[in-house]
């Protein structure tokens, strides 16, 4: 990048996976620029819920207390038959909290936006009404260029652009004028939708608890209504035939309106049917429940991130967690390999091998998450005999059952390596990072002062008291030697 010196990130996408990188690099003192073509944090989308695994990465960002400030913790999970009977009634969220000693906090996805800028120290590398349209990329720098013909240059692009990523097509596009044939059609065709999803969020009214999840299953069909200290989230799935991208529908406000008319005498739960949640909403719409994992989440000096490369349905709701992890792992690999260029300045082979250990790590664990993720929307909406079985029979396990299997996924997240946790939120179950990192000060120990005193004794004060007792003889022999001359001079 000719004159420029420090390594320098364009961020395009400025949604939870771009405020996620501006924290990220903050505090990796790596340079980034973060482009985002609307403004930051919208009225738009409904609620986010924070897991653990993305709690302890706020924690490092230090925006958690804001987010858990917003609203109460969720602490159950109430699941409901079409004709609003109770099925079961899980402790889910407490055991979560009990297990990684983080609440799960579900609060306005605008909310979340607005607390993670006003947590970022130099908001000034935050650009909103920045629409990126094209990427040049070379052997020596990329070039991003935005709709009003701005150019930004740098070292590496992330496209955390979303669902409908840009970034995504301009790295297939340049991919394959570099080596035809690299993105196949079948891989641009990973991304497909299954359900649409109705969203909205309504006051919290006196019939919903503000800490409790509510699933309401029908066929082909589910409720999730969850509470909040001041607003109540809810989304309703539908399925429908799949369809691949880029043929997904564009859905209209209409259209939301006549899904909503189909829904307004279910039964949501054992007091209340949908259409009280419908009458007071506050913003609704229409959306496809995308889903997939591309194979190549990197090309050349360009990267993805979140769900423009690792999409999931939001019945768990872990993207945004997800999408934050993404960044957090590329930020340590990044920092890393900074650090170790002599002049913090990693050159295209170096970032390659960055964005091939990111991939390694990503595709293995994203894959995890989809999975899970698919496995929820398919029991909750009964999308088979087999799930509407597998949901009867899920109440009679241990009430932990599945807070469990969360929790295997959660604790091997990974954290920002290069600075501590700040708190001590602790749960009952221990984080890989910190397993390994014990197991690591086990094997090469901090001494303690009777180490140290031992290791000195045995380094120090035994080897110098060997060289005094040398010193000493080799001294009273040589004054030996010089009696004996000044005896043989006197004699003469
Ligand atoms: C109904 C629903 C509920 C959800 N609930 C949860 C939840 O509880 N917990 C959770 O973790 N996740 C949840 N998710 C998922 C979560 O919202 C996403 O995974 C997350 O937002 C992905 O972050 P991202 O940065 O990849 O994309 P986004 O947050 O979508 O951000 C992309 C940004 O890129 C910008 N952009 C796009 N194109 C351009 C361009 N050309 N130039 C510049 N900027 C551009 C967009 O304007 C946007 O701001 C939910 C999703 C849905 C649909």
């Amino acid at each position: 990048m000719g004159s420029q010196k420090k390594f320098r990130v364009i961020v395009v996408g400025g949604g939870v996976g771009g405020l996620a990188a501006a924290h990220a690099f903050e505090k990796a003192g790596i340079d980034h620029i973060v482009l985002e073509k609307g403004e930051i944090a919208p009225a738009r989308g409904a609620s986010i819920g924070i897991y653990p695994h993305g709690a302890r990465i706020l924690q490092q960002f230090g925006t958690l207390q804001a987010v858990d400030d917003e609203t109460y913790p969720i602490e159950r999970a109430k699941n409901f038959l079409p004709d609003g009977t109770l099925i079961a009634n899980s402790e889910l969220f407490r055991f979560l909290r009990q297990y990684h000693g983080y609440p799960i906090p579900v609060l306005e996805r605008r909310r979340f936006l607005e607390i993670m800028y006003d947590g970022l120290s130099d908001k000034s590398l935050i650009k909103p009404h920045s629409k990126v349209v094209d990427i040049v990329d070379s052997e020596d720098s990329v070039k991003v260029v935005l709709a009003d013909g701005t150019v930004e240059e740098g070292d590496l692009v992330l496209g955390v652009d979303g669902v409908h990523s840009l970034v995504r097509s301009l790295m297939w596009r340049n991919a394959n004028a570099a080596i035809p044939g690299f993105i196949t059609a079948n891989e641009k065709k990973t991304l497909h939708a299954d359900y649409s999803l109705l969203i909205g969020f309504s006051e919290t009214g006196p019939h919903m608890s503000p800490s409790d999840l509510y699933c309401t299953h029908y066929d082909g069909k589910s409720f999730l209504t969850i509470g909040g200290k001041k607003h109540t989230f809810w989304f309703v799935f539908f399925k429908n035939d799949r369809v691949h991208w880029p043929a997904l529908p564009r859905w209209t406000q209409a259209d939301a309106e006549r899904r909503a008319a189909e829904c307004m005498d279910c039964p949501i739960s054992e007091t209340q049917v949908f259409g009280e949640l419908w009458k007071t909403a506050i913003r609704t719409e229409l959306v496809n429940v995308e889903e997939g994992l591309f194979e190549h989440m990197f090309f050349g000096r360009v990267v993805l991130a979140g769900d423009a490369v690792h999409k999931m349905t939001p019945n768990i709701g872990l993207g945004g967690n997800c999408a934050m992890e993404s960044v957090v792992v590329l930020t340590n690999l990044l920092h890393k390999a900074i650090k170790e260029h002599p002049q913090g300045k990693p050159d295209k082979a170096a970032i390659q091998n960055v964005l091939h250990e990111y991939q390694k790590d990503r595709q293995v664990r994203m894959r995890q998450f989809i999975d899970f993720s698919s496995l929820a929307t398919k029991i909750q909406a009964w999308e088979t005999t087999w799930y509407k079985v597998l949901s009867r029979v899920m109440p009679f396990l241990p009430d932990d059952t599945f807070a469990k299997q969360a929790s295997i996924l959660f604790k091997a997240a990974p954290k920002l390596d290069f600075i501590p946790v700040p708190g001590n939120l602790k749960g009952s179950m221990k984080w890989d990072d910190d397993v390994l990192e014990a197991k690591y000060r086990e094997s090469f120990p901090r001494p303690s002062v009777s180490d140290w005193a031992r290791s000195m004794l045995r380094y120090t004060f035994k080897p110098a008291l060997s060289l005094c007792v040398l010193w000493i003889f080799l001294m009273v022999r040589s004054s030996k030697g010089s009696d004996a001359v000044a005896s043989n001079w006197v004699a003469r």
